[in-house]
């Protein structure tokens, strides 16, 4: 199976944004044989559009700017150069999952509420058991009550076992109690659905400190793994909030949702790059198997989308 095929869902997911991005440089770079000044403001515009953020966005016009100097505008691929520049930029940083040396692992998602945490939890579950690991999920969002019924349905539809506290229960006297449920169990992995705070509020901020300190007082080295879930569409916003969060709690993996509903894919891109965190999944619908390990090749192709990449979609829609 070819990388593309393979990605369908990835190259589906982003095809608002490769759709937007692809329109706009063709208009940009057909238009004029020569290439001014106005059309690298044009594409730099659409960049910027599409939320890759300052120092992408440069990082990609310089690369085109320099690649027409060389060598003019005959056989100039704007869409290979930004591939190219975006794929370096992702680099190669390890995305699985930390597991602990052995024992159980937990994982601890954070992030604003309406992000795609409880989501993202019931897909990690999801995805666990599909690799024959046992999961067990903690509802430590205690100040919403439908927050914690919402994880003990999508405990039900995947069978996994959810433990949850009592509405405005201490979430870190939760999350103490999941981390005993699941060793007592022998799980191998406890997903942690916390709060979903607004990241300017400080106490919030120490709440989730506290959950993290328990839990580590608990079970040596855990969290494991600290995932921040942000949504692309909040634009800007996720990059605000990604560095607050990685103040507060030291992240060690992004989690981008609701690609699918967006043209502003850069986000990813620019997310990873400012923070030094890599990102390790991307969600793209709301079915468990929508969220997808991220690979930068197959992300950089889905975002600049070759012919192939569009009969790959065509093929699967
Ligand atoms: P939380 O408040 O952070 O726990 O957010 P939720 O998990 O409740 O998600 C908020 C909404 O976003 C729900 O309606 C989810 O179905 C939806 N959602 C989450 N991830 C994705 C995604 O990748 N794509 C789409 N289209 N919707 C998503």
């Amino acid at each position: 199976m070819g990388i593309l095929a393979k990605f369908r869902k990835i190259t589906n997911g982003l095809r608002k944004t490769q759709e937007k991005l692809g329109h706009e440089l063709r208009r940009i770079f057909t238009r004029s044989p020569r290439l001014t000044g106005e059309t690298l403001e044009d594409l730099e515009a659409a960049l910027l559009a599409a939320d890759f953020g300052v120092p992408m966005t440069m990082r990609i016009v310089e690369a085109v700017r320099k690649a027409y100097e060389t060598q003019g505008k005959r056989g100039l691929d704007v869409f290979q150069i930004a591939k190219r520049e975006v794929r370096a930029a992702l680099g190669d940083a390890p995305r699985e999952l930390i597991a602990a040396p052995s024992g159980l692992t937990v994982v601890s998602i954070v992030g604003v509420n309406g992000a795609g945490k409880t989501t993202t939890a019931a897909k990690l579950a999801y995805r666990l058991a599909q690799e024959g690991k046992s999961a067990l999920l903690a509802a430590c969002d205690t100040f919403r009550a439908a927050a914690i019924e919402q994880l003990q349905l999508w405990g039900e539809r995947l069978q996994v076992p959810v433990v949850a506290g009592n509405y405005n229960a201490d979430p870190a006297a939760v999350a103490h109690d999941a981390v005993a449920a699941a060793q007592a169990r022998g799980i191998d992995c406890l997903l942690i659905d916390t709060a979903g705070r607004l990241h300017t509020k400080r106490n919030l901020m120490q709440e989730l400190q506290k959950v993290h300190r328990v839990v580590g007082r608990k079970l040596p080295g855990a969290p494991h793994e600290t995932l921040l879930v942000l949504d692309a569409a909040t634009g800007g916003n996720a990059l605000v909030q990604a560095r607050e969060f990685h103040k507060a709690t030291s992240l060690t993996g992004l989690v981008i949702t609701k690609l699918d509903g967006t043209s502003r894919g850069g986000i990813a891109v620019a997310v990873q790059s400012e923070l030094g965190v890599p990102i390790k999944f991307i969600g793209v619908g709301e079915q468990p198997d929508d969220l997808q390990p991220f690979d930068p090749e197959a992300y950089a192709e889905a975002l600049f989308g070759s012919p192939q990449a569009e009969e790959a979609g065509a093929s699967a829609r």
